[in-house]
């Protein structure tokens, strides 16, 4: 059966990027009825953290993307966690047997003598290389350093004079000449496995058949492989994205905006659009559809068709998804998924689904409701401030006059009604929907624009819209009547 892999790094916030690398490894794992399986990557012990780790928990299961094992659920004694990995002595005899085999070695320069070889290579202009100095000890001479305590760390002896390669089901045929290629360190001189040998044993050990991640893990692929080789241990298939670029085509980094899955949560975006949106960077399906549901993706994907070519990450178009999936919710729904926007206060409003119903077609994004239900909140003097700094010209203080007519004498104030007062005012006036509902939304509401105005104004109390109307025309020097 294939088997897939997410492998975060718990150094950060769940990033947008590593979430495009998990939606495809679970489109792709479904659609070969294969199992996914995430892997916690914590080898880095000073920036790894729980809060991260909890945080990319948090928003996988927010975005509904589902593990079949994972640290939380795991499948008999495996551990999915590299530092429980770690402990549980998973790594250690298998750098012993490539020691053993001659494919690893002891190095005991000190960090100092290692940045002397690396800023002589960079003065040079060339490309750094491990100088392989400890390889020149005799097997007495590493004993007797082990023996007495020095500091080391092991590395991985990279077979020079040969081509590694693979056929990358993204990128075709990629091969590296072995002999540029540095000896990576396998373990730290803390006794820890470093990132490259630990995911080779990990997906070695987890059954990993396919490997999906960035094209920034391409180089360290080449050297994956030869671990693999040195092991005699069957490659999984390699497919490596690509990458994601801001607007500007630069790497996608902070200085393009939010970063993680959190903050776009926190901004009122919703999961069926982040998925359905970062599924097309580097994918499209083949009839050209934007919006597709998860069985969609899973029915349309196939894997030879991601492209090689960078994907630009385009918050507009986010955002114009967004839309078309809130535009999708039942009301109910639509009202479960803004509740946590909503300011506590207004929450308490009896009338809050009501109001809040009359503006879900103008968000994008969930954290505008606050924006939008602005026009239910004002004072009637912060409203009265928002009419004086609006242009009403002698028409408009006709309907508003007729308005407040009409308006004194009435006890029952509904859409219904509302909607009777504006065509009433229309044949009264002999004026066109726009030139009455234009000066009753600014007049009543300091608005230019907003909701449905029967809908609005029926939530506004007549009450408070009476006194407003007074107010308006004392301002616009018309007699009142009220
Ligand atoms: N922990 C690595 C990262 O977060 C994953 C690399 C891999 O998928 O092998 O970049």
């Amino acid at each position: 059966m294939a088997r897939f892999r997410f492998a975060p790094s718990p150094t950060g916030n769940l990033h947008i990027g590593s979430v495009r690398t998990a939606i495809f490894n679970w489109v792709w794992s479904q659609k070969v009825g294969g199992r996914l399986i995430l892997r916690i990557e914590d080898t880095d012990v000073q920036r790894s953290k729980p809060a991260f780790e909890a945080n990319i928990r948090e928003g996988l299961d927010w975005l509904g993307i589902h593990f079949d094992e994972s640290p939380w659920q795991p499948s008999g004694d495996t551990r999915y966690r590299q530092s429980e990995r770690i402990a549980q002595g998973v790594y250690a005899p298998i750098v012993h047997q490539l020691i053993h085999r001659g494919d690893a070695y002891y190095c005991f320069e000190t960090d100092d003598e290692l940045a002397q070889e690396r800023s002589e290579a960079e003065a040079a202009g060339r490309a750094y290389m491990y100088s392989r100095r400890s390889l020149a000890y005799t097997p007495q001479e590493v004993s007797q350093r082990l023996k007495d305590g020095q500091a080391h760390t092991i590395r991985f002896k990279v077979p020079h004079h040969q081509h590694v390669g693979w056929t990358d089901t993204v990128r075709g045929a990629i091969r590296f000449d072995t002999s540029l290629l540095s000896d990576p360190i396998i373990m730290k001189s803390d006794g820890q496995p470093t990132y490259n040998f630990a995911v080779v044993v990990d997906d070695y050990d987890m059954g990993i058949t396919h490997v999906v991640r960035g094209e920034d893990h391409i180089s360290n692929t080449a050297i994956q492989l030869l671990m693999y080789q040195a092991l005699g241990w069957d490659v999984p298939v390699f497919a490596h994205l690509p990458i994601i670029l801001g607007p500007d085509r630069s790497k996608l980094s902070k200085r393009h905006g939010a970063q993680s899955v959190s903050d776009y949560r926190d901004q009122g975006f919703v999961p069926e659009a982040i998925i359905n949106y970062l599924s097309l960077l580097g994918w499209t399906p083949p009839n050209g559809r934007e919006k597709l549901s998860q069985t969609d993706l899973v029915d349309l994907f196939d894997p030879n068709t991601i492209h090689k070519a960078g994907a630009i990450f385009d918050t507009v178009k986010l955002t114009w998804m967004n839309k078309q999936y809130l535009a999708g919710y039942s009301e109910d729904a639509f009202m479960d998924a803004v509740w946590p926007f909503i300011a506590p206060e207004t929450q308490q409003d009896p009338y809050c689904r009501q109001k809040v119903l009359t503006i879900r077609d103008n968000l994008d994004r969930l954290d505008q409701v606050t924006t939008h239900l602005a026009v239910y909140e004002l004072t009637t003097d912060a409203c009265m401030e928002r009419v004086a700094a609006l242009p009403l010209g002698d028409t408009d203080y006709r309907v508003l006059t007729a308005a407040q007519g009409i308006m004194t004498g009435l006890n029952e104030w509904t859409n219904t009604v509302v909607a009777t007062m504006i065509d009433t005012l229309m044949n009264t006036l002999s004026l066109g929907k726009g030139a009455v509902m234009k000066p009753l939304r600014k007049g009543l509401t300091g608005f230019e624009s907003g909701p449905n105005l029967a809908d609005c104004l029926a939530l506004i109390p007549l009450a408070e819209l009476r006194g407003r109307l007074s107010r308006v025309l004392a301002q616009g020097g018309v007699d009142a009547a009220d």
